[in-house]
């Protein structure tokens, strides 16, 4: 298999120095398993400023970034044409990193995992010209509802994201598959006894280990007893009761066994 690629389009390639040197991010390089390269924005500029924003039309607060550095950034990359990515033709997607964008979630990123290339523009100011949007990109991404200065960390976030889910970067394939927010579509629909293998779209159970006890904090009786199913049972069962504390929303898409579901209506009743 080929490296995946990811391209980052920024105004400050310096700033991805640090995040992308480390963990399995860094492995994954290393390994061969991606390749990521960072391109400055300004060289795309044709002026003795390198001036790569401008004042809005209509007026109000701020900055724009331009749109001709971008789209002849992207050209000089070689990137598959846009119609052949979006009818999936080519396995490449254009992402604009933006507030306004669809949500990046765990199964965003399994999907970006499955491309060839990723290409990341990321905005600056009050934004980026939306003819980028329209015309250039083949999909707008948020990491959340919330509003960064820019998109490096964002579109940090996302290679980090995507490259752990790249086959053999994480050393125990099966520990992407018990993470928290992952629904084996295996799983879904069908549930049993086995749902200590993944998530099934709950969050992630505690982890414990040595020492059994730490200034009298001690690790819970069950995940000493060695008795496979009463660990299976106990972990299950704490994180359906973390799902429902933080992430009550995540439930409804969840795969849930009569167990669970018994489990959980015992919480709620308690509650009253
Ligand atoms: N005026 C915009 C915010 C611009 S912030 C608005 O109100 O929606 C500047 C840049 O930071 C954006 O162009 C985008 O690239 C990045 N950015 C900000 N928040 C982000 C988020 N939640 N997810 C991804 N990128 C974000």
């Amino acid at each position: 298999m080929s490296a995946m690629k990811a391209d980052i389009v920024t105004i400050f390639p310096d700033f991805f120095r640090g995040p992308l040197e480390y963990g399995i991010t860094r492995r994954a390089q290393e390994m061969g398993l991606a390749e990521v390269k960072v391109h400055d924005l300004r060289e795309f500029t044709r002026d003795r400023h390198r001036t790569v924003d401008d004042r809005p039309f209509g007026g109000g607060e701020g900055m724009v970034l331009k749109p001709e550095p971008l789209f002849e950034c992207l050209e000089s990359m070689g990137v598959a044409p846009r119609e052949d990515r979006l009818a999936g033709r080519a396995k490449e997607s254009v992402v604009l990193l933006s507030a306004q964008g669809r949500r990046f979630t765990q199964k965003v990123s399994a999907e970006l995992a499955l491309l060839d290339r990723v290409i990341l523009l990321c905005g600056r100011y009050e934004g980026v010209d939306e003819r980028v949007a329209d015309f250039l990109a083949d999909r707008e991404l948020s990491i959340g509802d919330y509003v960064l200065s820019g998109g490096e960390i964002a579109a940090a976030v996302i290679v980090e994201a995507v490259m752990r889910l790249l086959p053999g970067a994480v050393g125990n394939e099966a520990s992407t598959q018990q993470e928290s927010f992952t629904v084996d579509s295996k799983a879904k629909g069908s549930i049993g006894a086995d749902s200590t293998c993944g998530s099934n779209g709950l969050l992630d159970y505690p982890h414990y280990t040595r020492p059994a006890e730490f200034r009298g904090m001690a690790v819970p009786e069950a995940l000493l007893s060695g008795n496979h199913e009463e660990i299976r049972k106990w972990r299950r069962q704490r994180a359906l009761e973390k799902t429902l504390r933080n992430r009550p929303d995540l439930l409804e898409g969840a795969a849930l066994s009569e167990e669970d579901n018994k489990f959980l209506a015992g919480i709620r009743k308690n509650r009253g």
